[in-house]
């Protein structure tokens, strides 16, 4: 197998020809065997304003890139790894590395690879998305039909996303409410102790629909509930993960006094956790970087909904990449949070358009998505 090479940016210094003397991009490599070649890199997201959950603050996020070109058709792909699952842009990077050889066969088995990549090793579901993507981008580019077409899947429903608002001091949250005026709906992000303070806040700025996220952020059940049904008093349609993903028994408690819906966000990870979680939860927020992909989250939105749950479909601080592969899938859900690409400042693609609140589809082969990284 011929040795891939690795290329490192010193400084801001480009250091090889895979380099852009952009100082995003933060290290490269290229390899390849069997007629596929991988092209992987290293970018840094600058979100326009500071990000801001129950358990920290960021204002960059270092993602990574991949790209497969064969039989002269390229696909990429995103991961946007999880801290929380103990994943990092270099890991994921390594992880591509592994799974090499899985994209040295015919890419248009794309279910057989992805079953193949998947037991390449443990976790690192933000890589699994990546090459999933990019499988299926050069599937779709290759057969000339957009993704959502090449799963069978339409555009006719329209999809709106919500617009989520980040922790801060409650003026700046209620300017972020007021930047985005025209989203319909907002996803706050609280989870602190300040919560009251934050919501009363945006109410004095909106009266749209509201839903929260807590990030496991509250500390106790009774905690949860007395916030929930007060944030259901001020036109909360929803909350997602309210404690800890392990305390199900605290769910099971909540779920029965609840007013409004308990949405599982860190509680579900991938299939196997969904038959444990589904009687604790209303609903489910399913995001192709924490299951592994598009095809995982197409099969787990099925065993969701057969299981009596409803669906969101989430994503991290994402470009428009990742984004365009969530939105190619998303008609199969009640509700959408696809909005990351919205909140970073230098995008490095051009992929799926959100009018308005609305994402709109194109006609355009594979993830439709155009940039000029690789
Ligand atoms: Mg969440």
């Amino acid at each position: 197998m011929k040795r891939k090479e690795f290329l490192r940016l010193a400084g801001a210094a480009a250091a090889g020809s895979l380099l852009a003397p952009d100082s995003a991009v933060l290290e490269a490599w290229a390899g390849g065997a069997g007629g596929t070649r991988v092209k992987v890199k290293l970018y840094e997201l600058k979100l326009r304003q500071a990000w801001g959950l129950s358990r920290g603050t960021w204002t960059t996020r270092r993602n990574c890139y991949v790209c497969i070109e064969r039989d002269g058709i390229a696909g990429i792909g995103e991961a946007a790894p999880i801290a929380r699952y103990h994943e990092t842009a270099e890991s994921a990077a390594a992880f591509i590395d592994k799974a090499r050889p899985v994209l040295e066969r015919d890419l248009g088995d794309y279910a057989v690879r992805f079953g193949e990549v998947d037991a390449a090793g443990p976790g690192e579901h933000a890589a699994k998305a990546a090459l999933d993507m990019a499988v299926l981008d050069w599937v779709g580019r290759r057969l000339k039909v957009p993704l959502w077409r090449l799963l069978g899947l339409g555009r006719e429903k329209t999809v709106t996303t919500t617009y989520s608002i980040g922790i801060d001091e409650v003026p700046v949250m209620q300017q972020k409410v007021r930047d985005a005026g025209d989203f319909g709906v907002y996803k706050i992000k609280v989870g602190t102790s300040d919560d009251r303070k934050i919501l009363e806040g945006i109410r004095a700025v909106t009266s749209k629909p509201l839903r929260t996220d807590a990030n496991e952020g509250w500390k106790t059940k009774e905690e949860a509930l007395e916030m929930i049904n007060w944030m259901a008093g001020l036109g909360v349609e929803l909350v997602e993960q309210p404690l800890p993903a392990s305390r199900l028994e605290d769910y099971a408690w909540l779920k029965e006094r609840v007013k409004i819906p308990v949405f599982a966000d860190e509680s579900l990870i991938q299939a196997s956790d969904l038959p444990r979680i589904a009687p604790y939860f209303h609903g489910v927020n399913i995001k192709l970087m924490k299951c592994g992909g598009v095809q995982e989250a197409v099969r787990l939105a099925g065993m969701a909904r057969a299981l009596g749950l409803k669906l969101m479909i989430g994503c991290m601080i994402e470009s428009s990449l990742g984004i365009s592969a969530g939105a190619a899938v998303a008609s199969l859900f009640d509700y959408a949070d696809l909005d990351g690409n919205l909140l970073i400042s230098n995008d490095p693609f051009r992929g799926v358009r959100t009018v308005k609140d609305k994402i709109v589809l194109d006609d355009k082969p594979g993830l439709g998505v155009e940039g000029d990284l690789f």
